[in-house]
């Protein structure tokens, strides 16, 4: 049965730690409570863990937050496992259960905070591996339409922090579960030079699903601020892709800026070297700040509202364009 609760804070729904009320919120526990709420309501934004909004003001209609619960093994071969899990599922509970079986593919991803549901939509990734190499499918209610949809890997139209669901089915899909293949026998992927590091430091003589997840859960606790002590949305900006050509122009301007290539023309810049090399790093005023070891993440000392954050997130994608010509994409999603 659902219920709709007028006026109620956000602020413990969210990892910036931003106060604002919702028009009315909604605990979604089943398929039969989005079929309902949909019925009844035309303006809904779906929250899942809020580890990647920021609210700049108070959120009309219902915020519906995705409480959908279960992980389940659905079937399997020689070499691989499919694992499908609801939406609300605590995104790194399904890392861990993926470990417990040894099974590879998401070790990787680990301690990305936020739920499942909300894994394909921006494609989550980290450390080499995104979220579409595992995902099979996406299931989601169509708010339009009434209908429940499952959409081929394919179909999701997965790109870097980026999916159909950000664009052509920007919030008309409420997903409900992700189903997601893992191999039993892990390709192992340790090309970010930190990961190899750490496993020398923690003394791993073999490679599993377990040391990989370990070193990336120690090198992650060790980067990030952790947003129940200072609010925060991880990275908020994308790294910009620009042609080959275009970054050996800026190269020439500016000697020493990084790049990651990608393809033969295409390459991608640190954005946290852009807004470092603007004078951000470490910049506070008042509650608003960039965080002083990691440039990409914009942070809540604690009162600041979404609005100041959002003035700051201009500030910074007004000086790179300024010295850099490149224009800095927000990750985040703006309410
Ligand atoms: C400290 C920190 C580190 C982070 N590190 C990473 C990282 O390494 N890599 C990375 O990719 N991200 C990272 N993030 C960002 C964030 O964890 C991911 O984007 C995550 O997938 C967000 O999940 P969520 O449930 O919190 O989504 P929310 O913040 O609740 O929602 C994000 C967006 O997804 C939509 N959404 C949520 N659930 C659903 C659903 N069921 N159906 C349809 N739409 C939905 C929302 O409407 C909203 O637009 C980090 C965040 C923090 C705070």
């Amino acid at each position: 049965m659902l219920h709709l609760l007028p006026d109620v804070s956000l602020l413990p729904y969210n990892t910036f730690g931003i106060d604002v009320p919702a028009e009315f919120f909604a605990a979604i526990h089943s398929l039969a409570d989005i079929e309902e709420l949909s019925a009844q309501k035309s303006s809904i934004k779906i929250l899942g863990g809020g580890s990647n909004i920021l609210l700049t003001g108070p959120v009309r209609g219902v915020v519906a937050h995705n409480m959908l619960q279960g992980i389940d093994t659905v079937r399997e071969d020689e070499t691989h496992v499919w694992v499908e899990a609801q939406a609300g599922v605590v995104w790194h509970d399904l890392v861990l259960y993926a470990i417990a079986k040894g099974l590879g593919g998401v070790e990787n991803l680990a301690l990305i905070p936020g739920t499942v549901g909300a894994a394909p939509i921006q494609n989550i990734g980290a450390y080499g591996v995104e979220v579409c190499e595992v995902i099979e499918q996406v299931s989601f209610w169509h708010l339009q339409d009434k209908a429940l949809v499952h959409c081929s890997n394919q179909s999701c139209a997965f790109g870097y922090r980026d999916s159909v669901f950000k664009n052509g089915m920007k919030g008309a899909a409420f997903v409900t579960s992700v189903l997601i293949r893992l191999n039993k026998q892990p390709h192992f992927n340790t090309s970010y030079g930190a990961i190899e590091a750490e496993l020398t430091r923690i003394g791993v003589q073999q490679l599993s699903v377990q040391a990989i997840a370990q070193a990336v859960m120690n090198i992650r606790r060790s980067k990030l601020p952790d947003p129940r002590v200072t609010g925060n949305a991880g990275s908020f900006f994308k790294n910009p892709t620009i042609s080959a050509a275009l970054y050996d122009e800026l190269a020439a301007q500016h000697p020493g800026i990084p790049c990651f290539r990608l393809s033969d023309t295409h390459v991608k810049v640190p954005a946290a070297w852009l807004i470092e090399h603007c004078g951000w790093k470490g910049y506070r005023r008042g509650d608003a700040g960039v965080h002083s070891l990691q440039a990409l993440v914009i942070v809540n000392y604690g009162t600041a509202t979404g609005s100041e954050l959002w003035q700051l997130s201009n500030e910074v994608v007004q000086s790179v364009l300024s010295k850099y010509g490149l224009l800095l994409e927000r990750e985040v999603q703006v309410w």
